[in-house]
């Protein structure tokens, strides 16, 4: 289910900033870059419950911030609900109060994750830039392997762009 997305270049939209937050969603976007490299999901040996292929990704993009002398963070949060988009208010609450010392946040995820940061940071000066593009819908067969490795095999990219129909069941779009 999770969605497919694909890093973007931010160098040129982050020029100028002093102080960057990467805030991250911790499903979308690890299946993203795990699939994409062919890596494992997790190994619990090597990256704890983490994404290899994706803590490589966010350390790149800091180390090219810092490099040009910006100071950069990392927020997420996985308890007690990992996905970004339906983050409790708790922990909107730890967003906010990390993210109003930050010039910029550079979300990644989807809309919906960079709607959910848009909310929270609105009456703070930071400003907000999405960092990845939705590309498809991951289908994958989940497989575990010795010791503590999961993997996603027979990856298949299933179309985002699902017409919605005119129904006067649905709820209004925002
Ligand atoms: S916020 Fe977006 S990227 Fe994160 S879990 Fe929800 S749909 Fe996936």
């Amino acid at each position: 289910m999770p969605l497919h997305l694909e890093p973007l270049d931010m160098s040129v939209e982050l020029e100028g900033y002093k102080s960057v937050l990467i805030v991250s969603c911790p499903i979308c976007p690890p299946v993203s870059l795990a699939t994409d490299g062919g890596s494992p999901l997790m190994e619990f040996f090597r990256s704890g419950i983490k994404t290899g292929a994706y803590e490589d990704y966010v350390r790149e993009v800091r180390k090219s911030l810092e490099e040009r002398g910006v100071k950069t963070g990392v927020f997420t949060s996985y308890l007690p609900c990992t996905a970004m988009c339906l983050w409790t208010k708790g922990q909107r609450n730890r967003l906010w109060k990390r993210a109003k010392d930050y010039e910029a946040a550079l979300v990644m995820g989807c809309e919906s994750a960079r709607y959910t940061v848009e909310e929270t940071l609105k009456n703070t000066d930071c400003r907000v830039l999405l960092g990845m593009r939705l590309v498809g819908i991951t289908n994958a067969t989940l497989k575990f392997e010795f010791p503590l490795t999961a993997k996603l095999e027979d990856l298949a990219r299933v179309k985002a762009n699902e017409v919605i129909q005119d129904d006067s069941h649905q709820r209004p779009m925002i």
